[in-house]
């Protein structure tokens, strides 16, 4: 294990809207920060090509151009990125070390901003029309698909919720589950069941999706009981089946909920004083760029004060 020179202000991990918005305000307020981009550096929104939602972009921008933008807005300031992964942290004692590749580096403080994973279904030709047709952020694209039929793919809460807002813009939405019992709550169910533009179709799973030259165009539906095959028709689809906060690296050294969300306990610091978290790695609710930005902005002057506190 090589040991890395000196001990840092602050490390951050993860390099979507939350990290470099942390990045920037850690690097203004000149903690010389150090970020860890990940495995996929600049997150989740490198997956998409239109972003609408973003203020400040009045005509819309692209996902991976956004991200570059953010970047280079950090970097300005002294942002030090690094494109590497972390493997793992000790939090035991401070400075708490990083290691990455074999190599350990220590900070004072710590920012994670890690994010999420959406759960796909992983079904023939899913990767080819991800974000051409294929998404799983029915707030994010949603107004793409005005007069065009779609589907949804789920059982629970966020199933019914993304079909139910999706009726703003779609000409009709089915939506589909494996079983014919749903975790979403009745309430939810029965607001989406007397939907008149949507259609409930259950014991049925996507086997194959199908498309042409304009991007997706329909899918194979099975039957789970009898293996039968219908086909439906659809510019678009949205999988609902849930998220994973991207946590295992911090083996359980900071305390989360039974699905690996971290918890807050004091604004944006964690169960660990001086380990902060910002963005989708805690968000079970919102996920949105703007959000995890905000909460990156949060998790930076956290940090700052909470730093300061520790110099006095
Ligand atoms: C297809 C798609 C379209 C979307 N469209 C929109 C939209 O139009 N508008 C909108 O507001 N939101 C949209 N979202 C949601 C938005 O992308 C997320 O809410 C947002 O990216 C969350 O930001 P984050 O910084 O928390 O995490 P992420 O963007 O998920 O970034 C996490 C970062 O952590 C890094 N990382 C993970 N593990 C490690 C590790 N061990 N070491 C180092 N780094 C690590 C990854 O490389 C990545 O850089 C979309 C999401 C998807 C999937």
């Amino acid at each position: 294990m090589v040991e890395s020179g000196d001990v840092r202000e602050i490390i951050i991990i993860g390099s979507g809207p939350a990290g470099y918005t942390a990045g920037l305000y850690a690097a203004r307020a000149m903690l010389e920060p150090l970020m860890f981009a990940g495995y996929m550096s600049g997150g989740q929104l490198m997956l998409t090509s239109d972003i609408e939602n973003f203020p400040g972009y009045p005509k819309g921008i692209g996902g991976p151009e956004m991200m570059m933008e953010l970047r280079e807005q950090a970097e300005r300031f002294g942002l030090e990125v690094q494109d590497k992964n972390v493997d793992s942290v000790d939090l035991s004692s401070r400075p708490f070390a990083v290691t990455v590749e074999g190599e350990t580096f220590h900070a004072n403080a710590v920012i994670v901003s890690t994010g999420a994973e959406s759960i796909w279904l992983g079904a023939e030709g899913e990767e080819a029309q991800k974000g051409r047709g294929i998404s799983t952020c029915a707030t994010c694209d949603g107004a793409f698909f005005r007069e065009e039929e779609v589907i949804v793919v789920g059982g629970g809460d966020s199933a019914m919720e993304e079909a139910t807002f999706l009726t703003r813009f779609a000409s009709k939405v089915t939506l589909i589950h494996r079983r014919d019992v749903f975790r979403a709550s009745q309430v939810m169910y029965d607001r989406a069941a007397a939907h008149p533009k949507i259609e409930i179709k259950t014991f049925r799973q996507v086997s194959r999706w199908l498309s042409d030259d304009k991007g997706l165009s329909g899918a194979v539906l099975v039957d789970p009981r009898d293996g039968s095959e219908e086909e439906i028709a659809c510019t678009g689809a949205f999988i609902a089946i849930g998220h994973k906060p991207i946590t295992a690296f911090l083996g359980g050294q900071i305390e989360t909920d039974d699905e690996g969300y971290i918890l807050h306990r004091e604004h944006t610091m964690t169960s660990v004083p001086g380990v902060f978290a910002a963005g989708d790695v805690v968000d079970t609710r919102y996920r949105q760029a703007i959000t995890a930005a905000g909460m990156g902005c949060q998790a930076a002057i956290d940090a700052e004060r909470w730093l300061e506190a520790q110099h006095d």
